[in-house]
């Protein structure tokens, strides 16, 4: 499932949940942040889990 737990970038407004967000993946590993951080989805994330993927 691509969908996953909720993740952040300290760059960022906003959060990701599918693991093939391109922009989401290519967060760097010390930018990235577990969780919602309280920011407002990631619309590439909100088309893919719509889409089913
Ligand atoms: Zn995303």
């Amino acid at each position: 499932m691509p969908k996953t737990n909720p993740w952040h970038s300290l760059k960022e407004n906003r959060y990701h949940d599918n693991t093939r967000c391109g922009p989401g993946s290519e967060i760097p590993a010390h930018n990235r942040v577990p969780g919602t951080g309280n920011k407002p989805h990631c619309t590439d994330c909100t088309k893919l889990n719509s889409e089913g993927k």
